[in-house]
């Protein structure tokens, strides 16, 4: 696992905690000696994480669509920064570019971001295993719903534990780094219990 995809705000959110979050997976990413691979922008979360990267002496490749490069302010001091034409270039640049996907806490786009990369592992067009960092209280209403998604069997068990949660960021990247997701058949049989 040389580079980790993290998907967060373009906003820093209203808990100091998020940004402490975002500035501690950006050291551990460095420290372990891995590449980020994200959005490429300068703001909100987004820049925190890439900042704390780039402090800690670590690659940092942003990928950002044309369009966006003003009203998510490029980071101009990245190690490589790739404008692209669509999201969907953006996207396809940076899951090919990783071998491992983080969500962090974020809006709309982080979710898309994250659900996308999710129903791929669901799916089997990647192996690549996913986490999810930030303070735990914040993630405990999607996990819940997730659960709940689960029970009434619309997501099979297996496909919802794809997902590694953890609060310390070193230690989610050792996690995603030994995690071999098991395959499993996308679809529920109505005959299952
Ligand atoms: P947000 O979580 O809404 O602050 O957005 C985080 C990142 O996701 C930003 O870089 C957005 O440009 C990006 N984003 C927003 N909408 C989408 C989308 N439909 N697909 C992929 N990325 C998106």
């Amino acid at each position: 696992m040389h580079a980790v995809c993290v998907f967060c705000g373009s906003s820093p959110g209203a808990d100091p905690r998020f940004l402490e979050a975002a500035r501690s997976l950006g050291a551990a990413i460095a420290g372990s000696g891995r590449t980020l691979v994200y959005g490429g922008a300068k703001v909100g979360l987004m820049g925190a994480v890439a900042d704390a990267t780039l402090v800690g002496g670590g690659k940092v490749v942003g990928v950002l669509p044309r369009a966006l490069v003003d009203r998510e302010v490029a980071h101009r001091g990245l190690t490589e920064l790739h404008i692209v034409s669509s999201m969907h270039e953006r996207k396809r640049l940076m899951a090919d570019r990783a071998e491992a996907f983080i969500a962090m806490p974020g809006g709309l786009g982080t979710l898309e971001e994250l659900f996308e990369v999710w129903t791929w592992a669901q799916l089997g067009i990647h192996s690549k295993p996913l986490g999810l960092f930030g303070p735990r209280d914040f993630f405990a209403p999607l996990l819940q719903y997730l659960d709940h998604l689960v029970a009434q069997r619309f997501v099979r068990a297996e496909h919802r534990e794809l997902i590694t949660v953890e609060d310390d960021a070193v230690a989610l990247l050792e996690r995603l780094a030994q995690h071999r997701p098991a395959p499993a058949p996308k679809w529920i049989d109505s005959s299952e219990t």
